[in-house]
């Protein structure tokens, strides 16, 4: 048998799963342990604690769930919920309407505002349905943070104002799973009920951890809920968790990799990780613009700092690009989701990050559109980004204690 090979790294620039840095692979590289044997807390302990910082949270309880982002989604609306109950959320993306697709299989009442893909959470359109509830019928907003298939964040403290200012009590659900690390996320701030995320985007690891935040309100909520729960039973996760361990075999090596990967985020100092993927989404925004093409985000005010969803010219099928991407140069782009598929392309720019990668995707992109058929000049979008980089202040070297 013949193996294939390709020589060099191959390049990964989904928006998900994310590079691991090597010292996060090395920290998941140890032995079985036994889950139940006291020392475990060691390990879960520092995990659990090293995750509030990143959720902006001191007074919510973190949960851990074998699964993945959809795992926590799960998780927020079964463990706080009741069937019947009216939700109120914006679908204006892949992941916001396959969360709204999830809350009504499982029984809920969706009301839903349907916007541009391209646009954000339509943070008056909620302010006017909240004020319009005078029975005080929604039960939760759902906010998808960062709409990874369109490259948008949205506004939730600006949401969360908008239920202040009707007085209105529905929990507040947010979707983080392809912000939470990367950019700022405040659950506390701004007051999110239930925040979730996964181990594989922002937070450079492997996938297989759905994560769950729940706010004091939440925890109460739960009391009330009766959807039917089992393996995403929070309270008897968070009762395992106070103990120490889990309700069932826990991914041990995850939670080494993921105790790595937070002292990362720490050495580097969150707001400098924030800061980091702000400098390197201007680039690439300007070397998109540079070679004429559009994102798929409306508005630059809106883009997000971690994804972005590219336009291809209108004879350009951005399937070809990707696959040109992938087969010739070894790189991999985010496909077009849903309406998407074939007209845009995405480039993830979350995580283990540094200008020499985005000069990479900009660089392959360039090569992967010309050779699609598209128009555009080599080098251009390299030479925007390069400016937009070569503008900065050199960043510090960084250092970490070893374990
Ligand atoms: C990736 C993603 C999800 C789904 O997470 P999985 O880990 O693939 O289950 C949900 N929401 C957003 C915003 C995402 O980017």
């Amino acid at each position: 048998m013949q193996t294939k090979f390709r020589t060099g790294t191959a390049h990964l620039f989904i928006p998900g799963p994310t590079n691991v840095p090597a010292d996060v692979q090395r920290a998941m590289i140890v032995p079985m342990q036994d889950h139940r044997a006291p020392d475990f807390a060691d390990l879960l302990g520092p995990v659990l604690d090293g995750l509030k910082p990143v959720f902006g949270t001191r007074g919510g309880r973190i949960a851990l769930f074998p699964g993945s982002g959809t795992a926590a989604w799960e998780a927020a609306i079964t463990n706080t919920l009741c069937p019947g109950d009216k939700v109120l959320m914006a679908r204006h993306g892949q992941f916001s309407d396959l969360w709204a697709q999830m809350a009504q299989a499982l029984g809920l009442r969706v009301e839903a505002i349907d916007v541009a893909w391209g646009a954000p959470c339509p943070v008056t359109e909620i302010a006017r349905r909240l004020g319009a509830d005078r029975m005080g019928e929604i039960r939760a907003v759902f906010v998808t943070h960062n709409e990874t298939a369109t490259g948008v964040t949205s506004d939730v403290a600006g949401v969360r104002h908008a239920l202040d200012s009707c007085f209105h009590d529905a929990l507040l659900f947010v979707d983080g799973v392809s912000s939470i690390g990367s950019i700022p996320f405040e659950m506390d701030a701004w007051g999110v009920d239930l925040a979730i995320a996964g181990s594989q985007k922002g937070l450079m690891c492997p996938a297989g951890l759905g994560i769950l935040a729940a706010s004091p309100r939440a925890l109460d909520a739960m009391a009330t809920s009766t959807m039917p729960r089992s393996f995403l039973d929070l309270r008897a996760m968070l009762g395992a968790h106070d103990a120490g361990s889990f309700c069932f075999t826990p991914p041990a090596q995850l939670l080494h990799g993921l105790r790595a990967a937070l002292a990362r985020l720490r050495a580097e100092g969150l707001d400098a990780v924030y800061a980091r993927h702000h400098r390197l989404a201007t680039g690439i925004r300007a070397g998109i613009g540079a070679l004429g093409l559009q994102t798929v985000a409306e508005h630059p005010l809106f883009a997000s700092d971690t994804v972005t969803a590219i336009r291809t010219p209108q004879d350009v099928d951005a399937r070809e690009v990707i696959a040109i991407a992938r087969d010739r140069y070894n790189t991999h782009f985010g496909a077009g989701l849903g309406p998407l598929a074939g007209r845009a392309f995405r480039i993830g720019h979350l995580g283990d990050l540094n200008e020499g990668m985005c000069l990479t995707a900009l660089g392959i992109a360039e090569l992967s559109l010309k050779a699609a058929g598209a128009r555009v000049d080599l080098g251009a979008g390299l030479a925007a980004a390069q400016a937009v980089f070569a503008a900065q202040p050199l960043a510090p070297a960084l250092s970490i204690a070893a374990e």
